[in-house]
Formats: structure tokens, C-alpha cells, sequence
């Protein structure tokens, strides 16, 4: 079966012209083509990568559905509904969680590390993340969801999220309350100070409202990650982030410390480091 997600790459690939075209009509600095075209690399590439893992990850998945006691049955709309709700919240605590320990945030530093925000940063996807995000979405399976139902209910929920990297869109009313938006995603790509580690949905920002980590848009947000990387270079825009943490734990003599590295928050590392955060 193909992934939802694969076969929206044209219209991934038209939306990005469309925007690039607009930014320059209306001289808006929102791309920079060397960042964009990186940015596209990137993301097929992470596709590629993504098939590859996920031969691997479905037989996981497979063997997790096997032990569930209760399997929802595909034909009937509330299975689907409760799917949805599920999907979306496990991508919470996995989005959550990597921004929170570092081992996670060394796969998710790639899709942040872009200074700019617009569509193309959508697409700019780690390529080994595959290795990890099913120890967040094997609980689906053992739920009782069928693995090739929730591979479709998650290529949509990432469909959802590609439309959300654009400046052009600033507040959509009373839909602020419960999607995940333009605007609100602008806030989780934002390295000033209020807007760190915020906003993590995926479709609903309810769960950001729910477990404490929503903040509205209220300054101009500056984006990328807090030490700039200022490489177009695919293969270390993928692996720096391991390199850091490495450099990281030989300094530490304590065994603590060492894990501290690995599992502590980046951004608290990054503060005992005191790397300057460009503010
Ligand atoms: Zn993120
Ligand atoms: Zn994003």
C-alpha cells in the first residue's frame, strides 16, 4: 500500500513553487533558495529512508497487533474517530519528547535547524528518526489498530502538518482554539525566549492547552535552533547533533553526567555548555 504522504509529494512540491513565487512577488525575505533547495534534499531523501525503516518498524507493528487482546474493527466511522484522537496524541508526547531529551531532539534538530520558516522547512525531515518514533506508536498497536490503518491516519496527520509552515497565513479566528495553525506552529519554530519548547500538536492544539505547553503568538518569532548551524551540508545538518553530544560527553567524568547528556533536556545542556543563545 502507498503511503498517503508519498503520494502528496506533487502537490507538496506545487504548493512550495506557488509560495517561493509569492514571496518573491510581494519581496518577502520568507525563502532563500540555497536553505530551500537544501530543504527539499532533505526530504527525499528522509522518504527514501523512511521506506527503508519502515519494512523493518512493520514487522514490529505487525507482531504488537498480534498481542492486542481487542482489534477495532476498519469498517465502522468510530474506530477511525477514535484512531484519529489516538494518533494525534501519541505524535504529541513523541513531538514532545523530542524536544526534550537529547538523544530524540538529535533527529528532530533537523527539521528546526532551518533559520527560515515556510513551506519547503515542512519537508526537511531527519533521516534516521525512523529507528525511534515506533517506540511512541507501537502502544496503537496494541491498542487494537490495525497497522495499515494507522499507517493512514498518520500519513494524514503529517499531510495536515505540511500546510502549517507559512507566514503567509496569520490567525484563522475561533479555529485558533482547537487546530493546530499557521500561526501556532510559527511560535514552535521560534528560538525567542517565551517560545521555546511550545506548541507541540500535531493537528489539535488542545493537547498543548490540556498538558501546559501552549503559548499564543504575540512577537514576531525568530526562527531556527539556538547555535545556529550555518551548513547546507545534508549528511551533517543529519548527524551533527550526535557529534555535539559526543564532544559533550567526553568532557563529563561522572557516569550521572555522561547520561545527563544523552537524556537531559538540549536546552539545559546547552546552558551548563554556555553556549551563547543569540537572542
Ligand atoms: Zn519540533
Ligand atoms: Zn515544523
Amino acid at each position: 500500500m502507498l503511503n498517503p504522504v508519498v503520494i502528496s509529494i506533487p502537490f507538496f512540491a506545487l504548493m512550495i513553487a506557488v509560495e517561493a513565487w509569492l514571496s518573491r512577488r510581494h519581496d518577502r525575505d520568507y525563502y532563500e533558495s540555497k536553505d530551500a533547495w537544501t530543504n527539499i534534499l532533505i526530504g527525499f531523501v528522509s522518504v527514501g529512508f523512511g521506506a527503508f525503516f519502515g519494512f523493518f518498524v512493520g514487522g514490529i507493528y505487525a507482531v504488537a497487533y498480534q498481542l492486542a487482546p481487542f482489534k477495532f474493527p476498519a469498517d465502522v466511522w468510530w474506530s477511525w474517530a477514535l484512531l484519529f484522537f489516538i494518533d494525534d496524541l501519541a505524535y504529541y508526547w513523541f513531538h514532545r519528547i523530542s524536544h526534550e531529551a537529547r538523544l530524540f531532539w538529535n533527529f528532530h534538530v533537523v527539521h528546526h535547524s532551518s533559520d527560515h520558516f515556510n513551506l519547503s522547512v515542512a519537508v526537511r525531515q531527519s533521516w534516521f528518526s525512523g529507528t525511534v518514533h515506533w517506540i511512541f506508536y507501537t502502544p496503537v498497536m496494541l491498542l487494537g489498530f490495525a497497522p495499515w490503518m494507522f499507517a493512514v491516519m498518520h500519513g494524514f496527520n503529517l499531510i495536515y502538518q505540511f500546510w502549517i509552515h507559512t507566514r503567509f497565513v496569520k490567525r484563522m479566528g475561533i479555529l485558533e482554539y482547537v487546530l493546530n495553525t499557521p500561526s501556532h506552529h510559527r511560535v514552535h519554530h521560534g528560538v525567542n525566549n517565551p517560545y521555546l519548547d511550545k506548541n507541540y500538536a500535531g493537528v489539535l492544539i488542545v493537547w498543548d492547552r490540556m498538558f501546559g505547553s501552549f503559548i499564543d503568538e504575540t512577537e514576531e518569532p525568530r526562527y531556527g535552533i539556538i547555535k545556529p548551524l550555518r551548513s547546507y551540508n545534508p549528511l551533517w545538518i543529519n548527524t551533527h547533533g550526535w557529534h555535539e553530544m559526543w564532544v559533550a560527553m567526553r568532557e563529563r567524568k561522572s557516569l550521572v553526567s555522561k547520561l545527563r547528556c544523552v537524556f537531559a533536556s538540549p536546552n539545559m545542556e546547552a546552558s551548563r555548555r554556555s553556549i551563547e543563545p543569540i537572542i
